[in-house]
């Protein structure tokens, strides 16, 4: 028999004997699988089981999805980052809905879905509706580049390895979606990135790097991508025990969702700032020093690294010259800007609609982004510790 197919059975048979049994897996209904697959990208596939639940208790069909609030599904993404998965699942949801009625069962209908590329067609048409198409992960892409030492950086990868695997699907009775549900668990329990264990493994009389002892140098490696470096400084204005608020509208990393009064600058180069004069003005005259460092994150390229200066806001008509976060934020004397001008906290919203004050007790519910919420639980104790709540 060929070897690759005596190779995916010994890994099918490795997968119902030592197999998770993950709880999204046992449902084969396409929308759940569609959402559980999205969901599981980018996320480490313990802190996704759970929210992957969750979603899908919140939008249990595809109808409920669909119409449901482009807001709501943000909010079901809170913790999960990388938002523009939460949007793509609403459009779509949408789209499926106007077009087929459903989730379509054909590869090609499925691509056709903005936001569903090859891997999560495959996944789909596979597992529900039991079609032979391999789908290509990260995972998969290793098992085979060391088991067949194949050339992984190569741009045509993809297109081979699928065309081999898929020549011997035929060949293997077995659920289509067992198949590369175990070559995924196989790449991510034993033929690992980081020690894979080659000694435990069922499969290693048939993988040519092991024989070859080059297992480190399968799959290569592809260049490091390139990061950037971004500042991200925010302004915490209190004001009565409300905080300003912005709801960001073109801003490529939180788009329509809500954040404060934000200036970002990558490289030193203005990259997105509040459109408020106010703000602008607060932020060109803060000296550096004020700014306090609350947390750092990434996203996609770029290493954010936030900074935030809580500024008081009250209806004292007493003048004092504002100096950042070391004021006290309850002597009712800080309704000023840096300059020691008068600032009427109703001219942020005036100066721009996109500013709002919401109550101190709400912001927790209204930030999404896990780094704006590093922020605000840092800011939160300094407020309170100033007797601001
Ligand atoms: S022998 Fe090692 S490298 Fe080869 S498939 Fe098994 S775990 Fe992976």
């Amino acid at each position: 028999m060929n070897e690759l197919v005596l190779t995916i059975e010994g890994i099918l048979k490795w997968f119902y004997s030592f197999g998770i049994d993950y709880p999204f897996r046992n449902n084969r209904n396409p929308y759940r699988v569609w959402v559980s697959e999205t969901l599981l990208q980018q996320t480490r596939l313990d802190a996704a089981v759970g929210k992957i639940e969750n979603f899908l208790n919140r939008f249990p069909s595809l109808e409920k999805l669909a119409n449901a609030d482009e807001s709501e599904v943000l909010y079901a993404f809170k913790g999960l980052g990388y938002y523009n998965r939460a949007r793509n699942l609403h459009k779509g949801a949408r789209f499926m809905l106007n077009t087929y009625s459903g989730v379509p069962e054909s590869y090609g209908e499925l691509l056709e879905v903005p936001s569903i590329g090859p891997y999560t067609a495959a996944a789909i048409s596979s597992i529900c509706f039991k079609r032979k198409i391999l789908s290509i992960d990260g995972n998969i892409r290793r098992v085979f580049a060391r088991i067949m030492r194949m050339d992984n950086t190569s741009p045509a990868f993809d297109a081979k390895l699928r065309s081999l695997v898929e020549s011997v699907y035929g060949d293997l009775e077995y659920h289509p979606g067992d198949l590369n549900e175990s070559l995924m668990q196989f790449g991510q329990m034993v033929c690992k990135a980081k020690k894979p264990l080659c000694t435990a493994c069922p499969v290693s009389s048939f993988c040519l790097a092991l024989s070859m002892n080059m297992v480190k140098q399968y799959p290569a490696l592809a260049q490091n991508a390139e990061k950037f470096t971004v500042n991200w400084k925010i302004l915490i204005i209190v004001f009565e025990n409300q905080i300003l608020l912005n709801k960001y509208q073109n801003f490529q990393f939180l788009k329509q969702q809500t954040g404060f009064p934000s200036m970002l600058e990558l490289e030193n180069k203005e990259l997105f700032s509040s459109k408020s004069k106010i703000v602008s003005r607060i932020f060109k005259q803060s000296k550096e020093n004020v700014f306090l460092k609350a947390a750092t994150h990434s996203i996609t390229k770029y290493k954010i690294t936030f900074h935030y200066q809580i500024i008081g806001l009250s209806r004292s008509k007493k003048s004092r010259k504002l100096e950042g976060h070391s004021q006290s934020l309850n002597n009712g004397m800080l309704m000023m800007d840096l300059e020691g001008n008068p600032v009427d906290p109703e001219m942020f919203i005036i100066d721009e609609p996109d500013l709002f004050f919401e109550k101190i007790e709400n912001v927790s519910g209204v930030l999404i982004s896990s780094g704006l919420s590093k922020v605000w639980n840092h800011a939160l104790n300094s407020i309170s510790a100033r007797g601001g709540t």
